[in-house]
């Protein structure tokens, strides 16, 4: 391997380093890296001139000087996040530290017949209001289906009608820049790596509910793809077979009885005293709130019906902790009875006190996932994003691809 080569691999390591560990002093560096202190003195010094990585605070150490402690700089980079959904997109700039500095919203038909060109031309009418520093890294955007490969970027998803469409590569052409697909609930997960349990966790579960239910394994510190990019469809596991009809044609699917639509069945076929007024979740949500026994029991059906499932999926991949995100995650004090009841009744010996963590939702987070995509790419010494991520890394270094 020629020396610059060896350089570029051991320079993502340390960004790699410095994004998932936080702050470091070059000697912890070096340990970690297995590489000699005069290597990580040069690199770092670089990768500071490069504007990348700041010295911050000594850290005291025992008997010797106190160590200088390196990290990331946030403003180095910039990514559009793009979530894709039946009826709008949420787009997203956001900072390599994670900062959100504007996000908007715009309508959107994934039915037309031009529904990739479409989607270029919005996502280039929002980058034509981005201007300036930190540079735009790349774009990234999530869509609720199965993606071949983050750098192609060709699209299954039922839910909105798309079968084999080069979202990625039409992006690419038109933006001249680079762009990462990923299947939304993964690009979550990617989140979570750089910004969240990723930091303490190599091996965790990322839940969703809402319109759908997904999940995504993070084993050994990387998102789980399986062999053509739909791992972690967990909404359709079957927990009925005599069930409700799912959107994706199978009978008795777990989003079927606990994504959005099924929740509102249930309520209505309940005798809901507020089910003529249901229009959304949400109204659920304020009928359980306001009291209506009906409303509250059927999300806390829901909630037996997610935790026995997922009990299921824990026994399976083992992991160290379980996040749940989504706009689901609204009226979880409802859900939360039965899906813990549920969950440790069928867990596996020794697993029963795993940590369920329940976090904060906000409607631009799927975008925020998106943008993860491009953002934790130079983070990603394993190179999951091929090419694309190449020219996110020589984008931020400054340097000609
Ligand atoms: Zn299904």
């Amino acid at each position: 391997m020629a020396g610059s080569d060896r350089g570029d691999l051991t320079r993502t390591a340390i960004l790699a380093l410095l994004g998932t560990v936080g702050p470091l002093s070059r000697t912890e560096i070096a340990r970690e890296l297995d590489v000699s202190p005069a290597t990580v003195t040069q690199l770092t010094r670089e990768l500071i001139g490069h504007g990348m990585v700041e010295e911050l605070d000594l850290k005291p150490s025992r008997g010797g000087r106190p160590a200088q402690r390196l990290g990331l700089v946030g403003s180095a980079g910039r990514a559009l996040g793009v979530k894709v959904t039946a009826d709008h997109l949420v787009l997203v700039d956001v900072r390599l530290d994670g900062v959100v500095l504007g996000s908007w919203e715009r309508p959107f038909d994934p039915g037309s017949p031009d529904a990739a060109g479409d989607l270029a031309d919005a996502v280039e009418s929002t980058l034509s209001t981005i201007t300036g520093v930190p540079p735009l890294l790349g774009v990234g955007v999530g869509v609720p289906g199965s993606v071949d490969d983050q750098a192609v970027g060709t699209v299954n998803a039922p839910t909105l009608g798309w079968q084999a469409m080069p979202v990625g590569e039409r992006l690419r052409r038109r933006l001249n820049l680079p762009v990462l697909v990923e299947n939304d609930v993964n690009a979550l997960a990617a989140a979570e790596r750089i910004y969240g349990r990723g930091r303490t966790h190599r091996d965790f579960l990322v839940l969703t509910i809402g319109r759908g239910v997904g999940a995504a394994i993070v084993a050994d510190g990387r998102v789980y793809r399986g062999a053509r990019g739909g791992a972690g469809e967990f909404g359709h596991l079957c927990v009925d077979p005599q069930g409700p009809l799912c959107g994706c044609g199978a009978r008795g699917c777990l989003e079927a009885f606990v994504g959005s639509a099924g929740l509102l069945a249930a309520a209505r076929a309940a005798g809901s005293p507020a089910a003529d007024r249901l229009g959304s979740v949400a109204d659920l949500g304020r009928a359980a709130t306001a009291g209506d026994r009906v409303a509250s029991r059927v999300f806390a059906e829901a909630g037996e019906v997610l935790g026995r499932a997922t009990a299921g999926l824990v026994n399976v991949v083992d992991p160290e902790v379980v996040v749940v995100l989504g706009e689901g995650t609204a009226d979880w004090p409802f859900w939360q009875e039965g899906f813990d009841l549920a969950l440790r009744a069928q867990l596996y010996p020794g697993r029963r006190d795993i940590a369920i963590e329940v976090e904060g939702w906000d409607e631009t987070s799927w975008a925020q996932g998106a943008a993860a995509l491009v953002l934790a790419t130079p983070f990603d010494a394993a190179g999951a994003a091929g090419e694309q991520g190449r020219l996110v890394r020589a984008r931020l270094i400054g340097t000609k691809p």
